[in-house]
């Protein structure tokens, strides 16, 4: 872990960290969502006779809805959809995504986030979400994690990820902070790309179906199989962050 918190500082030109923050996605991190987004996503765009890729709302995850339903117009159509269209999509796909929703946990996310406000750092959520249903209910699963004032949803931001906006933007909510002073836990490469954009240093939990060289080639430092693994290593990442120097 040395390693690769030392290799983070040398290629941004820090010399060490001191972690004041980490910052959460939500959808895959938090919420076992994904699957009814992928399924809801399908649907929609099947009932408009819109093809889809393979694992395309896996690779799109973290996008805010209007670009994704912009990156499909643009493959089928020809052209991007027209604000009408985008809030008609937006609202069948999130009818949809309430219906197929479990409201499951991902297993040890109330455990990290535990641990991470035991050791005084503050937890920030930074999603590309705009899904009230899942939002408002955070507190109700996470109580006293996040407020108002350390969450950024796609209703904060103008540009999504793989933007970095979203990330730079949770920096200020965790206290003005600077990227040497927080980590980022994604889950998908576009959320790790606006993390790592950001100056980040990202650890990956895989979550989905995509293989872990997609999540290490859009920039994550670490890989690891679920939030479970995630928490086992957790001080050893904070431990070394707190000791190392370049
Ligand atoms: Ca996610």
């Amino acid at each position: 872990m040395t390693d690769l918190l030392l290799h983070h500082l040398h290629k941004f030109h820090l010399t060490r960290f001191d972690l004041k923050a980490v910052l959460f996605d939500m959808d895959g991190v938090l919420y076992d969502s994904m699957p009814a987004h992928d399924r809801s996503w399908q649907q929609t765009m099947d009932e408009l006779g819109l093809k889809h890729l393979p694992h395309e709302f896996y690779l799109q995850e973290g996008r805010i809805g209007r670009s994704t339903i912009h990156t499909i117009f643009r493959r089928n159509l020809q052209r991007d959809a027209s604000d009408g269209e985008v809030k008609r999509i937006y609202a069948r796909k999130s009818e949809l995504f309430r219906q197929y929703n479990s409201g499951a946990l991902i297993p040890g996310a109330a455990q990290v986030l535990e641990y991470v406000h035991s050791v005084g750092l503050t937890p920030v959520l930074v999603t590309g979400s705009g899904q009230p249903s899942l939002t408002e209910r955070l507190d109700t699963y996470f109580p006293g994690m996040f407020t108002s004032e350390t969450m950024v949803t796609a209703f904060d931001v103008e540009r999504g990820k793989p933007d970095p906006e979203p990330y730079l933007k949770g920096l200020r909510k965790g206290g003005d902070l600077k990227p040497h002073q927080a980590v980022a836990i994604e889950n998908a490469p576009l959320g790790i790309e606006s993390a790592v954009r950001a100056g980040l240093f990202t650890v990956a939990v895989n979550t989905g179906p995509l293989p872990d060289s997609v999540l290490e080639e859009a920039g994550a430092a670490t890989v690891f199989a679920s939030m479970c693994e995630l928490l086992k290593n957790l001080p050893v990442i904070f431990r070394a962050a707190r000791e190392i120097r370049r």
